[in-house]
């Protein structure tokens, strides 16, 4: 029998009600004929909540007692969306991520799995019944403790445990009905795709598309595992992520643009008046790689001529701020540059599509798109199919939205529907 791995978010099991609709959707799978494995997360937004409880008893919870706490969520849907399906009267068992064998390292917080051993899940379906795994958790492989895999990362669980599985397919269940061509909260006239390349996918989900957990698509390129993206609340297809060998085999009929990400999370640090001379900026940026902070564009002035000073200008997470500030304000005097400046009133707008490598044009068309909607652009990356641009944060929607319409991906009728959640 085929295996069919289905993850639905919180927002599919929000509350009883929905876990009683997951639980038919899922019984209807098995009474199709196939083996049935399922992800879930935390119902709603209890992981928010957790968090949030934790912070008020401890403003700096131990890492590993914060992965114990945050753990909870997850079992308590796998164990109602279990009961709900013996309601239902089939076999059903659940499995948190360690009995699932999903193995990690111990990164208490961002665990990275290291191999799944999904013995007693194998051992369930040869008992016929559908297992029910908690998602975005493991064992560290040292330490033996529990940990979480980073947020949003239920979707890793899924596609990982379908690779392991030998999966036919994955399908990750959410509250809009597939991938659009931007967030349908600011775009009310973003388009479904049918299909997207794990290519574009990848992209998508690295400039803020919260559809996809980033490590689940880079999981289903390696494992050329398809993913399903669709609504838990509709009985429409939804979008397929297609391993980038067939989507190549369409790309005649592709569209260029796939779509137009945002990430509001972004920050940015001005390092002013760095000496310009040789090692200075390595300096820089190995005190922020020992800080454990994520870069991503880096944009260094012309010294000037009378001063031989420069400005060296970066992007980070938000919530990485603290620690790159500190960092480098530990180095100044060795660095010996002017001062530190600090904007998280800043997001990223990012378009995406294949097509890019072989139309020429599409920055301009881009960037008089931005021009004429009265955004100014504060930095520039690229990558062979995305360009991204560092805009003031209360201009994203208004640069997402012109940007959309430059490239004629609004749909004539609204498409989007959002079932659910709260968008926290
Ligand atoms: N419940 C976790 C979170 O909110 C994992 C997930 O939903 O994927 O981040
Ligand atoms: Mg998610």
């Amino acid at each position: 029998m085929s295996i069919v791995v289905q993850k639905y978010g919180g927002s599919s099991v929000a509350d009883a009600a929905g876990i009683k609709r997951v639980a038919q959707r899922i019984v209807n799978t098995r009474k199709a004929g196939h083996d049935v494995v399922v992800v879930v997360s935390a119902m709603g937004d209890t992981t928010d909540e957790l968090r949030d409880l934790a912070e008020q008893v401890s403003p700096l919870p131990p890492p590993r007692e914060l992965d114990m706490l945050l753990t909870a969520g997850e079992r308590m849907s796998m164990a109602l969306v279990a009961m709900a399906i013996a309601q239902l009267g089939h076999k059903a068992q659940s499995f948190t991520g360690s009995q699932a064998g999903v193995i990690t390292d111990s990164a208490h917080g961002r665990a990275k799995i290291i191999d799944i051993t999904p013995g007693r899940i194998e051992q369930a379906l040869a008992d016929g019944a559908i297992a029910i795994v908690a998602g975005f958790q493991g064992v560290s492989q040292d330490t033996k403790d529990v940990t979480t895999l980073g947020r949003g990362a239920s979707d890793t669980t899924a596609v990982a445990l379908a690779a392991a599985l030998g999966a036919e397919v994955c399908e990750i269940y959410s509250d809009v009905d597939g991938v659009f061509t931007a967030d349908p909260r600011i775009v009310p006239a973003a388009r479904k795709l049918d299909s997207v390349s794990a290519e574009e996918m990848l992209e998508m989900a690295a400039s803020g598309a919260k559809i996809l957990h980033l490590r689940c698509v880079e999981y289903a390129r390696r494992y050329q595992m398809p993913i399903h993206v669709r609504s838990s609340f509709s009985q429409k297809e939804g979008t397929w992520i297609t391993p980038d060998a067939q989507a190549g085999a369409q790309s005649m009929e592709q569209p260029i643009i796939a779509g137009v990400a945002h990430d509001r999370s972004q920050a940015k640090i001005t390092v002013v008046g760095v000496p310009d001379k040789v090692g200075e900026a390595a300096r820089i940026f190995e005190t922020l790689a020992a800080a454990g902070v994520n870069i991503d564009m880096v944009v260094q002035n012309v010294s000037a001529a009378a001063t031989g000073l420069t400005d060296i200008s970066f992007t980070l997470p938000g919530s990485d701020g603290q620690a790159a500030m500190s960092a480098l304000a530990r180095v100044q005097d060795e660095v010996g540059f002017d001062r530190l400046l600090f904007d998280d009133q800043v997001g990223k707008v990012s378009l995406v599509g294949a097509g890019m490598r072989s139309h020429p044009g599409i920055t301009a068309k881009f960037f008089s798109a931005l021009a004429n909607a009265g955004v100014n652009i504060g930095m520039i990356s690229t990558s062979e199919i995305r360009i991204s641009v560092i805009v003031d944060e209360v201009q994203i929607d208004e640069a997402v939205r012109a940007t959309h319409t430059a490239f004629d991906l609004d749909a004539t009728e609204v498409e989007a529907v959002v079932y659910g959640g709260t968008g926290r």
